[in-house]
């Protein structure tokens, strides 16, 4: 299997393998040396992602020219998009399975056959995965993703989301507990991360009221040696008093929020739909800041965006300079066929996107290394990851203040550090979005 895009769709894929597991199915980490199945786990949430997509299902394609791969499957995201049609675009494809048909998986397999080709993709979104779905790990043992949520509401003008994934639908407190108990169980689990397109919204759907917060503090009482719980995706809409003070008092819940702003000026985020104004982010962030003491934020940026003036992309820097958000990504507002934003006037044309991409980046960049460069000579709690492969006493590790994947890198040596454990770090020189240091 390959699972592109995001760690949503990476639990889809480790539960998508874990239900061909139970069923008797050889899981193999590559197609290289022949697999009757191999199957594409895809995203197409912007167009970006849907060329990698398309151009992985390419390649696989020649795989199994060569005889390396009998029948090719392709779910996720561009299955859901394109349904027959990428049966018709794509003709060495078997199998398509849309983002809520793929626990269906290991019977249609079991059912393929030369020149039998099929999509199987609902438009009814509804589906929610549980504590009982069998789940193939693909991260290193010490952290996990933990989907909350599924789809999303919220109808950002820019985004299909919704359209490849439903409305938002939040799973039940017990299923999560239990499914975290389950994880945990092993002991070596040391990192949950709580993913979802909102994990904010969390509970809104049945209750109108988050439920975060409660289920923040139910994680917290679960027995096992998970030390950091970090929330990813929240929406700086639907923060509550109660959540933030939950973030301060739960000791597990990591100092650490994903929080997308996307951008400052009214008349933008107006445009975009997503339910907030510069004062209230400001004041958001204020009092995560007062409230919740050496907490780290990460933003996400969109540049680039319809009718994005002069003034507003000015007004955005001046955000980003006075916020100086820990960790903060950019990306250029990609046109997606069928969202309103695709037929607002004055469309940005991409060289001047990527100008203003450019800026923002360089701004960030001075901005994170400066905030670096405060933990010299520092002793800070570091999980490590993983070995530097071939060099036994160097290792990359974590802070608390670090996602898995998307964040900085602490560069640590020190010998016989074991992945999956936490050390105290010395940090002995820091870089624009990384730091090295010598275990203690
Ligand atoms: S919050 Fe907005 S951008 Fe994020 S998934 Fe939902 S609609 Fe899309």
């Amino acid at each position: 299997m390959i699972s592109l895009g995001c760690p949503r769709n990476l639990v889809d894929s480790e539960v998508i393998l874990g239900s061909l597991k139970k069923r008797g199915f050889l899981i193999k980490d590559s197609f290289e040396d022949g697999v009757d199945i191999g199957i594409i786990n895809t995203c197409a949430f912007l167009r970006s992602a849907r060329e990698e997509s398309v151009d992985t299902i390419s390649q696989a394609i020649q795989l199994k020219g060569e005889g390396r791969i009998k029948y090719l499957v392709v779910c996720g995201c561009l299955g859901q998009l394109y349904k027959e049609k990428l049966l018709k675009g794509l003709s060495k494809v078997d199998l398509v399975l849309g983002t809520n048909d793929f626990f269906k998986i290991a019977d249609l397999i079991k059912g393929l056959a030369p020149n039998k080709r099929q999509a199987v993709v609902s438009d009814k979104l509804d589906y929610l995965y549980s504590e009982n779905s069998p789940r193939f790990s693909l991260t290193p043992a010490h952290y996990a993703y933990v989907k909350i949520i599924e789809g999303c509401s919220n109808f950002c003008s820019y985004c299909i989301i919704s359209r490849l994934r439903g409305k938002s639908r939040s799973r039940t407190i017990e299923s999560i507990l239990k499914e975290i108990g389950g994880l945990a169980k092993d002991s070596v689990l040391k990192e949950i991360n709580l993913i979802g397109q909102d994990t904010t919204f969390f509970g809104m759907d049945r209750s109108k009221r988050s439920e975060l917060a409660k289920l923040l503090r139910e994680i917290s009482k679960l027995k096992n040696n998970v030390r950091w719980v970090r929330i990813l995706y929240t929406h700086p809409a639907h923060y509550t008093s109660d959540l933030i003070r939950t973030i301060r008092e739960e000791e597990r819940v990591c100092k650490y929020l994903d929080l997308p702003t996307q951008h400052s000026s009214d008349k933008i985020l107006k445009a975009m739909n997503r339910g907030t104004t510069r004062k209230e982010l400001t004041a958001l962030i204020e009092k995560l800041r007062k409230d919740i003491p050496g907490i780290v934020l990460r933003t996400s940026i969109i540049v680039g965006f319809p009718g994005e003036s002069d003034k507003d992309f000015k007004e955005l820097l001046d955000f980003i300079r006075v916020t100086r958000f820990e960790r903060l990504g950019a990306f250029l507002y990609s046109k997606e066929e069928g969202t309103k934003a695709a037929r607002f006037k004055n469309q940005i044309p991409e060289r001047e996107k990527q100008a203003r991409f450019d800026e923002v980046m360089k701004l960030q960049q001075r901005i994170s290394s400066d905030i670096n460069s405060a933990f010299l000579g520092k002793e800070i709690e570091v999980l490590i990851d993983e070995e530097v492969a071939g060099e036994s006493d160097r290792f990359l590790g974590r802070t608390q203040g670090d996602a898995p994947e998307v964040d900085g890198t602490v560069f640590v040596t020190g010998s016989n550090l074991k992945p999956g454990e936490f050390y105290q770090v010395k940090i002995k020189d820091t870089l624009e979005y990384d730091l090295v240091g010598e275990a203690i």
